[in-house]
């Protein structure tokens, strides 16, 4: 089997990233936090379209509890390994910087940023040493422009695009990919209490994303055909910004 570790697999994108990573053959290690029920969800979506997947619950930010689960399942599949890395967990805390709290600052920036850190130099040894590794960022259009009330979001997602780029030429030769992907509004939880009837007026295409568009580029990037695109970042917006 081919296995693919999806954070924040729960819910969202990286539910949608984790059923069509699915369909698209691989074994899908679903990833969360805390939302059990939907991780299960999830995986029985997974299991009735014919999939295989396992449920890989740890906080991102959490370095021992990422080494824990890591080392659980590498000691349960000795022979396999992870060649599909998806670095989607993430969350909001919206702020003026004016007012904006340590706690709300190091939050998001230990789960995009810091998360990413933590599972991606867990499993990159193995990508390399098979010289096969796909890893995909979940970065946002926020990272890119820069949105007022986010600076502690924006500039999560600017550095991890940041080491994106700089990772991408460590690791080229020995064919492993990374790249992020850069999406503007896209229906789910994190966007939710957003007032979409006005956010559209400003997106082109008219609408929010569905999380299955961003799913379809997963499925690209992780694919061998997207073997010689490294180190880029991918915007999915409805024209909003690139
Ligand atoms: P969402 O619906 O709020 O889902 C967030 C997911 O991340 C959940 O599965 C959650 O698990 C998990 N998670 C949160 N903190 C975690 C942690 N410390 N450790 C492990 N898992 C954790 O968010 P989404 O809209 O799908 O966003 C997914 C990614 O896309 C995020 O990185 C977000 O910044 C990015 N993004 C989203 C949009 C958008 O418009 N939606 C736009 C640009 C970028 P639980 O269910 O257990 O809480």
């Amino acid at each position: 089997m081919k296995y693919a570790l999806i954070t924040g697999a729960s819910r969202g994108l990286g539910k949608a990233a984790a059923l069509r990573l699915a369909k698209d053959g691989f074994a899908v290690l679903i990833n969360y936090q805390s939302n059990k029920e939907a991780a299960e969800d999830t995986l029985r979506q997974v299991q009735e379209a014919g999939g295989f997947g396992e449920l890989m619950p740890f906080d991102v930010s959490d370095p021992q509890a990422v080494e824990t689960a890591i080392e659980a399942w590498q000691a349960a599949h000795p022979d396999e390994y992870v060649s599909v890395l998806v670095n989607n967990a993430g969350i909001r805390k919206d702020n003026l910087m004016i007012f904006m709290q340590d706690s709300e600052w190091d939050s998001v920036l230990s789960t995009s940023l810091t998360g990413f850190f933590h599972v991606t130099r867990r499993l990159l040894k193995d990508m390399m040493t098979h010289r096969n590794g796909r890893i995909i960022n979940m970065a946002s259009l926020s990272g890119l422009k820069g949105l007022p009330g986010q600076t502690n979001y924006s500039a999560a997602k600017a550095a991890l695009i940041g080491a994106t780029k700089a990772l991408a030429q460590e690791v080229a030769a020995r064919k492993v990919t990374v790249n992020a992907i850069a999406p503007g509004f896209i229906a789910t939880d994190m966007t939710k209490e957003l007032n979409e009837d006005e956010l559209k007026k400003l997106i082109p295409m008219g609408r929010f994303g569905k999380p299955e568009e961003v799913a379809n580029l997963v499925s690209f990037l992780a694919s061998d055909e997207a073997a010689y695109i490294t180190g880029q970042v991918i915007s999915i917006n409805g024209g909003l910004y690139s």
